[in-house]
């Protein structure tokens, strides 16, 4: 059994726990497929209706937020159960950037 790595990133729910699991995680899951009020409801796993249960292949791990498949491990899992993509992973960690164009 591999030890999972923690790292912590700044979201806009502040400090957020990031667990990199190893790909042997992945296997025999389904997809709980939700609807929420709000995205946000929906990112924080609060006032969700189960919709759907899907299997899902153990080769196949997409990201919980944009679908898009994973293909390196180990997988950045946030909130408890939410496997992301880098590119999510980036989206969501709040960066010191302006976020519009500034006018001068
Ligand atoms: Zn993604």
């Amino acid at each position: 059994m591999e030890e999972i790595k923690v790292t912590y990133i700044t979201t806009d729910d502040g400090l957020t726990r990031v667990e990199w699991r190893p790909k042997e995680e992945f296997m025999g899951r389904s997809n709980r497929m939700y609807t929420a009020e709000s995205t946000k409801d929906l990112l924080r796993g609060t006032n969700l209706s189960l919709v759907s249960v899907i299997p899902v292949p153990d080769d196949s791990i997409v990201c919980d937020l944009c679908n898009a498949k994973i293909e390196e491990y180990p997988v950045p899992v946030v909130w408890d159960s939410y496997a992301l993509c880098k590119k999510c992973l980036n989206s969501i960690s709040k960066k010191e950037v302006h976020s519009g164009p500034i006018e001068v």
